[in-house]
């Protein structure tokens, strides 16, 4: 890993939601260019060695510093370190971004509805999306959709309304759905595909998926989003393949 492809950045804020979920945002070089839902390369140096992982951009391509959103992976070479983080402290920053979990890979079908589907740390570039004004403007009905295993896992949610108050000003079609899998007390608390096959999740956000005008993106957990890839087939959808489809997909580890 070539050191000269990195800029070293300085930790301006850590914030633990949980004893393994943490947040943390630090200096922006302004050669430092993405697009809302793209991920950057973050290095940490562990034992002399560059040690190099993704992680998706939580803050909009606007904001003047980067935020990022992690789990304590137990025993990653990575996270373990991560998590003693501290502000001050210098963290490396690839030049580039990379990733296609982009509202501009959507040519048809046109913008109408935008389901984004997160799972954890997942919810990250949901997030920097709904700080674009392009999202608010493209889409008359945007639905958030977050599933965690435990209530204290549901991160961000104060400021998913502060996002949608700043940035969806006057559009009425916003809905964050939250889903809490181990909770059988949870208004939702079944996994995605069983939500999508028996229509619980449309009926809870008032809409039906549609293929002639839904863009549908999954991030998260790796089985997630191949069992929910599965379910939103089952219902009509299609793939999105050079431009032309409706779901769109990243997984994160
Ligand atoms: P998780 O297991 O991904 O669970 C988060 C949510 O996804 C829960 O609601 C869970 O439901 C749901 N889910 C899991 N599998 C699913 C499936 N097949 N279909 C639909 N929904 C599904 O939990 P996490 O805490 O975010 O991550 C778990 C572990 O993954 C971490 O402890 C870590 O080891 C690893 N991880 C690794 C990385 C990495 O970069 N290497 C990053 C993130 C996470 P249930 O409650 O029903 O399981």
């Amino acid at each position: 890993m070539s050191i000269e492809k990195f800029s070293v950045e300085k930790v301006l804020s850590v914030h633990r939601w949980t004893h393994n979920l943490f947040s943390f945002t630090m200096t922006r070089p302004a050669h430092f260019k993405f697009t809302a839902g793209q991920f950057a390369r973050i290095g940490l140096m562990v034992e002399g060695e560059l040690v190099v992982r993704a992680y998706s951009v939580v803050s909009s391509p606007f904001d003047e510093t980067l935020e990022f959103f992690s789990i304590v992976v137990p025993d990653g070479a990575f996270t373990s370190n991560l998590q003693h983080l501290k502000v001050g402290d210098e963290l490396y920053l690839e030049k580039i971004s990379y990733g296609y979990l982009t509202l501009a890979r959507y040519q048809q079908p046109l913008p109408q509805d935008l389901w984004l589907l997160g799972t954890g740390t997942g919810l990250a570039p949901f997030l920097s999306m709904l700080q674009d004004f392009e999202t608010w403007n493209k889409y008359q009905q945007i639905n958030l959709v977050y599933s965690v295993r435990t209530e204290s896992e549901l991160a961000y949610v104060e400021r998913i309304q502060e996002i949608a108050d700043l940035f969806g000003e006057g559009h009425t079609g916003f809905k964050f759905i939250p889903i809490i899998t181990r909770d059988p007390n949870a208004a939702l608390h079944d996994r995605l595909p069983v939500l999508i096959g028996n229509g619980e999740l449309e009926k809870a956000a008032g809409l039906s998926f549609n293929r002639d005008g839904s863009h549908v993106m999954l991030c998260g957990n790796p089985q997630m989003v191949e069992d929910t890839k599965e379910a939103l087939k089952q219902r009509g959808l299609i793939m999105n393949r050079r431009g032309e489809g409706n779901i769109a997909v990243e997984n994160y580890w």
